[in-house]
């Protein structure tokens, strides 16, 4: 259940693969939510290091100098196989560590406070969602329980699960998941609302850091959402642009100096964040310049980098948008021109030549870039979060969300051909059944591979899992038969269910060996570690501060005597027992580095007390 109420209001967070936003309903509105930096957005990062764990702007400021232990790109890992072709891709261009654990799954091996330790997907973005939670907590001035949070649309059904794993082990309680183009249609929807009249066709294009979603909806006047049609791909984004980018510049370099700095991970990490910067360049600036000092071997790297050449080298994913684009609109059975608007969402919609070749595709129509790219998915989460706790501002209950699963679902039937019972794009909430025959005489057990996606093939969609009926009566096959039941949830998450019809008899089951599903006593023992390093985190900062405290504590006390021994004629005796106990302490301090705060603590105490007595 959503928490009542203004003490603890349900906040919406827009989890991207390379930056997160969190928003929520306050004082009539919704107001987006600073950071500890006073950031909008928060970069989606975690770093390990040896005295402390940094999330955020920290750790990604960072990343040049601890390549290793600076984990991005979680969202690209999370509910994936280790032998997914896209992780494979992925793990030859990650500084970290990623290696295959317990059935699949990929794990990510870390040094922290010098001892190896390794994380799932999940428990990586419950540490950036527990950041947001944090940033919310500290702008509210109450605890945060509530949540909703989004997923690209084209996310499957592990991914998403792995996504609401992720914030549970975060303390959040997600009461509900939202895709996000629908998040965005809603912040475009409220922002516009006198100017929707009747019913729009509008068509969201969501291209960010690591994720493509395109989304056909229309919208009411009034607020009703419905979605007509997704289309995807949850491996295309502005990551996408910045690899090819470093790859280049590799090559060059090669080139150049006849030596090649793959393996150099420091260099990569460092390149990478300079590719992604002079990336944004470009989007207003023809060209620009990339300059390394001492980027591999002692030597400079220097180059040029024009946009004709940063378009070319990415024409092909381009392009593979706008055929996404397409599949988009025909499985919507609708024309391009019966498109009332196309909004903009995602970054790496700030690139010129994607907005060209949407022009172009749209006919010269105008592209709606009022919505910011950044804060307009975490905008419309939080719009349904505060409906969903209570809300009840008219504008806000009157959102009315109709969505659709983006990916057929179904199980292998006869040989290794898919037999779809939820096609795609079907609305949801829904729930479809399909009655399946036994294939052998006397056959007491069916095994059912449950799949999800668009090829004919099984083997070539999206393992989910695999279950099995037993208590079959016996008899010749194809006289038995078994109802397989899928059903489709308002978050996107799915439960199969099976009955054998002649016994009448029914059983829920659940997929047992999907990926990145994780056991209820796994995901305790994940809530309780992520609150042992929040509570590592809470006292590090605490000896850090009292490391400063007392290190100026030294230095004002310092001043002190040396304005007071030119001012007035203090006792000498007096200012060499100071002296004494200054030099003591700061002596102290250089010899005791890693002391705990009650130490450092009480140092500034003693010294206080000794510098106030003698005064
Ligand atoms: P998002 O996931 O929506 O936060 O988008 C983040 C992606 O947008 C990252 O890959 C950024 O490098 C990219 N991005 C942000 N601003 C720009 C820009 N001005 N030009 C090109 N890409 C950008």
């Amino acid at each position: 259940m959503a928490g009542k109420g203004n003490d603890s209001p349900a906040i919406g967070i827009g989890l991207g693969t390379t930056y997160s936003c969190v928003a929520v309903w306050k004082h009539n509105r919704i107001e987006i939510i600073p950071n500890d930096q006073g950031n909008r957005t928060t970069p989606s990062c975690v770093a390990f290091a040896d005295k402390e764990r940094l999330i955020g702007d920290g750790a990604n400021n960072q990343q040049a100098m601890n390549p290793a232990n600076t984990i991005f790109d979680a969202k690209r890992l999370i509910g994936r196989r280790f032998s997914d072709s896209k992780v494979q891709e992925d793990i030859k261009l990650w500084p970290f560590k990623v290696i295959k654990g317990n059935s699949d799954t990929p794990k990510i091996v870390v040094t922290y406070k010098g001892q190896k330790m390794e994380f799932l997907a999940q428990e990586i973005s419950s540490m950036i969602l527990g950041k947001m939670k944090e940033s919310a907590e500290a702008y509210l001035g109450n605890d945060v329980k509530d949540a909703v949070i989004t997923v690209p649309a084209y996310f499957n059904d592990s991914q998403r699960q792995a996504t609401k794993e992720a914030g549970t082990i975060a303390g959040l309680n997600v009461i509900r998941m939202i895709n996000e183009p629908t998040a965005a249609a809603i912040a475009y929807g409220l922002d516009n609302k006198s100017d929707i009249v009747g019913k729009i066709n509008v068509l969201v294009f969501d291209l960010g850091g690591g994720t493509f979603d395109v989304s056909l909806m229309t919208i009411e006047e009034g607020g009703i959402f419905e979605v007509k049609a997704v289309a995807g791909d949850t491996h295309l984004g502005g990551e996408d642009f910045d690899n090819r980018m470093v790859d280049h510049c590799v090559l060059e370099f090669k080139r150049r100096w006849k030596k090649d700095l793959t393996g150099n991970q420091r260099a990569l990490g460092r390149l990478r964040f300079a590719c992604e910067k002079a990336k944004r360049i470009l989007s207003c600036a023809t060209h620009t310049l990339i300059e390394l000092d001492s980027l591999h071997e002692g030597i400079d790297f220097s180059m040029k980098f024009t946009r004709a050449k940063f378009e070319g080298l990415n024409m092909d994913l381009f392009e593979m948008s706008i055929k996404t684009l397409e599949t988009c609109l025909s499985d919507a059975k609708m024309k391009k021109s019966c498109i009332d608007q196309v909004i903009l969402v995602g970054g790496s919609t700030r690139i010129p030549k994607v907005q060209h070749m949407l022009l172009e595709y749209f006919n010269g129509r105008e592209l709606c870039k009022s919505v910011n790219p950044d804060e307009a998915v975490a905008y419309g989460a939080a719009v349904l979060a505060s409906k969903l706790s209570g809300n009840t501002e008219k504008s806000v209950q009157d959102v009315v969300l109709r969505d659709v699963t983006p990916l057929s679902l179904g199980i292998e039937a006869h040989g290794d051909i898919f037999n779809v019972v939820i096609p795609r794009n079907t609305p949801i909430p829904t729930s479809k059944a399909k009655v399946y025959s036994t294939i052998k005489d006397n056959q007491t057990t069916l095994a059912i591979p449950v799949y999800q996606g668009e090829r004919s093939r099984s083997k070539d969609n999206h393992f989910l899992g695999k279950f099995s009926i037993s208590g079959i009566p016996p008899a010749p096959k194809c006289v038995s038969t078994v109802m397989i039941g899928i059903e489709i949830d308002a978050n996107g998450i799915l439960t199969v269910t099976a009955s054998v019809i002649s016994t009448g008899k029914m059983k829920k089951l659940t997929i047992t060996n999907a990926i990145g599903r994780l056991s209820k006593e796994k995901i305790e023992k994940m809530v309780h570690d992520a609150e042992k390093y929040k509570f590592e985190d809470q006292e590090f900062k605490k000896k850090a501060e009292a490391h400063n405290a007392l290190e100026d504590c030294i230095y004002k006390m310092k001043n002190k005597i040396e304005e007071r021994s030119v001012k007035e004629s203090v006792h000498h005796e007096i200012l060499q027992v100071m002296k004494k106990a200054i030099d003591k302490t700061n002596k102290w301090l250089k010899d005791n580095q890693a002391a705990p705060f009650a130490e450092l603590h009480s140092k500034k105490v003693h010294l206080e007390f000794v510098c106030k007595l003698l005064f």
